[in-house]
């Protein structure tokens, strides 16, 4: 047995149930950033309630109203979430693209859902007592791939319909009031937990004064120019999107990162390095992208994935109309033009020296915005366009990213 099919196979042992958690919590130690330490020892405390409660786990997709599910002490997974952490370490579970493909995925899917139902389709995490899906918020393949995972797994599947472009209109406001009723009702129905209202009220106030935080994150890291990348950028939203009906766990979190950043244990660099704004796709297996940019002294400041974190609806008297106001209006799910105003709201607060806009193999959604969303801002800033993978690091194209990377330092430079 060579060396790697001897980590492979200890560690599939070793993430054998009860000891998978113990596991979890210490590998969770291995980093050196406390507030990245307690989002993996967050993610291993939810996995073990998963693994204990199997009547409460619902399968998800990412940008999905949770909060219902919280009110309902239901445990929902965001399926492309635990995809994407199996990006950054693909030698675990080497054959899930592969997998996906065999289990009837498409082709034409993205690596997130190939990720997420290659590892799920082996056993990998804790199975579900529902499955849910809708079209899109976030993303248009996850109708098809959570449908595809609960016929896998001959579990009960609902789905909502999420009606796009939203810009306020009073008719696609009530429809998705009327279908996030429905899904009330169903999961009501299979599950046997209740929905509560007050419950979803409270969840929905204290997500209000979190999101103030998370805000001043984004500040934070436009204003601060740190080697900080990964836990910062894709960590983050996934606390608010997996967490959001714990929230003392979420500002928990918070406070720690804010530490993280005001005490810098790391070398910072300094008030001239180049500030740049990363569109579309993050790149989640480049783990190390940002010491490549330190050295050339560059920072990224902001994420736009980070919009993924939903910005809080207005008050209403009805909690559900507060969800459904505010994942009506994710970023993903309004109007192209009312995308570019946010980012460029962004960009106003710093000074931006370059733009990169990344697509990622297969989705639709992002990739086709790609060129509108430059030629609007390609007066203003440099700008290169990157395709690559945000999820498969077979097809990342590390060297390609850099080439086109130091192409921009050099645009930047000769401005
Ligand atoms: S990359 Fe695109 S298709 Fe894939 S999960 Fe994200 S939004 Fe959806």
């Amino acid at each position: 047995m060579d060396v790697s099919n001897f980590v492979r196979f200890s560690f599939k042992h070793l993430m054998v149930k009860p000891v998978r958690f113990t596991v979890a919590t210490v590998a969770s130690w291995l980093t050196k950033i406390k507030s990245d330490r307690l989002i993996y020892n967050q993610y291993s405390k939810f996995l073990r309630d998963c693994y204990r409660n199997p009547d409460r786990v619902a399968w998800v997709p990412f940008v999905y109203p949770v909060e219902i599910l919280y009110s309902m002490n239901l445990l929902p997974f965001t399926t492309e979430v635990f995809g994407s952490n199996y990006a950054r370490v693909p030698s675990l579970i080497p054959d899930a693209f592969e997998k996906a493909f065999q289990v009837g995925l498409s082709a034409d899917s993205c690596s997130f859902h190939h990720a997420s139902v290659g590892i799920l389709s082996q056993n990998k995490h804790p199975k579900a007592r529902i499955v849910l899906g809708g079209t899109p918020t976030g993303c248009e393949d996850q109708y098809h791939t959570l449908r595809l995972l609960a016929k896998m797994f001959k579990t009960k599947y609902y789905a909502i319909d999420i009606p796009r472009n939203y810009s306020g209109e009073k008719e696609k406001f009530e429809y998705f009031k009327d279908e996030l009723y429905g899904l009330i009702e169903f999961c009501e129905k299979e599950t046997g937990f209740v929905f509560e209202k007050e419950e979803l009220k409270k969840i929905n106030s204290r997500y209000r004064e979190v999101y103030q935080k998370y805000e001043k994150i984004m500040e934070l890291k436009a204003d601060i120019p740190t080697k900080l990348f990964e836990g910062h950028f894709t960590a983050i939203s996934s606390v608010l999107v997996d967490f959001v009906g714990s929230l003392e766990k979420v500002e928990k979190y918070f406070d720690k990162a804010m530490k993280d950043f005001n005490y810098l244990n790391f070398p910072s660099m300094g008030d001239t390095s180049k500030r740049i704004a990363w569109i579309g796709h993050p790149i989640v297996p480049l783990r190390k992208l940002q010491y490549f940019l330190a050295e050339r002294d560059a920072f990224i400041g902001y994420q736009e994935f980070m919009e993924s974190t939903v910005a809080p609806p207005s008050k209403r008297r009805d909690p559900i109309e507060e969800i459904a106001e505010k994942y009506l209006s994710a970023y993903s799910n309004v109007p192209i033009e009312k995308r570019l105003e946010v980012i460029k709201e962004r960009l106003s607060k710093h000074r931006y020296d370059g733009i990169v806009y990344m697509t990622s193999w297969g989705c639709h959604q992002l990739n086709s915005t790609a060129s509108y969303i430059v030629e609007n801002l390609k007066e203003e800033y440099p700008v290169v366009l990157i395709d690559s993978d945000s999820c498969n690091i077979k097809n990342v194209g590390e060297e390609q990213v850099k080439m086109r990377l130091e192409a921009l330092l050099e645009l930047i430079e000769q401005r």
